[in-house]
């Protein structure tokens, strides 16, 4: 692309644009979901708590044993810290994962029954757990629409012009006011999934894309 092009390439996506990338996207991603294997909300929760500087793969290696031994928030918290980081290892940051997970069990279980809470704040408070982390188990498992922005979410939405910030809260602020509050939670996953399959964060194959043609990274680099 010549640098008249470029210049000539627009900053931001209309609306009709947004909308177009949104149907595109759930054609193709429609019907996606997490990549993590649970069997309950505080599955969820622990899991998505394994994941971060982690793989959903590696966690999805590691948590059928200790769901099988361990179910729920009540039979966890009664770990010691040695013994869930014998089990959970294999992850980053497994010492400080194995902390937070029982403080939050112990919690969850004196506070909660057994389940999680249902806004983020309250979600927030638990040890351990970030924004991220509380949209992903809230919009999942207690169905409130959130947008959890992942690395994969960031760097796609960004590229496509769904969002243009250079940090996750601003994107996620971004992506609720140009997705219909419906479809935030659907939207989470076919972002994650093109950017697993298609908008790779090295090497993105632009060539096989869908919304190339709305792209604006793809618009402004040619
Ligand atoms: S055109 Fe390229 S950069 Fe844009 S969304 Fe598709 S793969 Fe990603």
């Amino acid at each position: 692309m010549t640098a008249e092009a470029k210049k000539r390439a627009p900053k931001k996506l209309s609306k009709r644009e947004i909308n177009e990338v949104l149907r595109i996207l759930e054609e193709e991603h429609g019907g996606s979901k997490t990549a993590l294997n649970y069997q309950s909300p505080f599955q969820l929760l622990v899991a998505t708590m394994l994941a971060a500087q982690s793989t959903d793969k590696r966690v999805n290696m590691i948590t059928p044993k200790l769901f099988q031994d361990y179910p729920d928030a009540a039979s966890m918290s009664r770990l010691s810290e040695e013994e869930l980081q014998e089990y959970i290892k294999t992850v980053g940051l497994y010492k400080a994962k194995a902390k937070h997970i029982l403080q939050t069990s112990k919690i969850l279980a004196a506070q909660y029954d057994g389940d999680i809470p249902a806004t983020r704040e309250a979600l927030m408070q638990l040890p351990g757990v970030g924004r991220k982390t509380a949209n992903v188990v809230l919009s999942i498992a207690k169905r409130v629409p959130a947008i959890a922005v992942d690395t994969h979410v960031f760097r796609v939405s960004n590229r496509i012009g769904l969002a243009r910030a250079d940090n996750v809260l601003e994107t996620e602020k971004q992506l609720m006011q140009n997705i219909p509050r419906e479809k935030w939670s659907n939207a989470h996953h076919w972002l994650i999934w093109h950017g697993r399959k298609i908008c790779r964060a090295r090497n993105p194959l632009c060539d096989q894309c869908p919304v190339a043609h709305l792209c604006l990274y793809r618009r402004q680099n040619g």
